[in-house]
């Protein structure tokens, strides 16, 4: 099974406050709680490897390091 899906985030949809860019479940909408794995796709990008849970879709997400700070 190999339920991985791409997700680019381009534009954060809801700029929280506390600086976190969790993201939820395309499938189910169940939110996030810890990135599976990390890893730099290039200087200024990282991606993460996200896992539901609670229905067991995986995805990975790309973010902009420049972001990273969030200031
Ligand atoms: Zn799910």
């Amino acid at each position: 099974m190999s339920a991985v899906a791409e997700v680019l985030t381009t534009v954060a949809r809801n700029h929280d406050p506390r600086c976190s860019e969790l993201p939820t479940c395309p499938v189910c909408a169940d939110s996030m709680v810890a990135a599976e794995a990390s890893a730099y796709v290039s200087d200024h990008m990282i991606s993460y490897l996200w896992t539901c849970d609670t229905c067991g879709y995986g995805f990975v997400t790309k973010h902009s390091v420049k972001r990273f700070t969030c200031n």
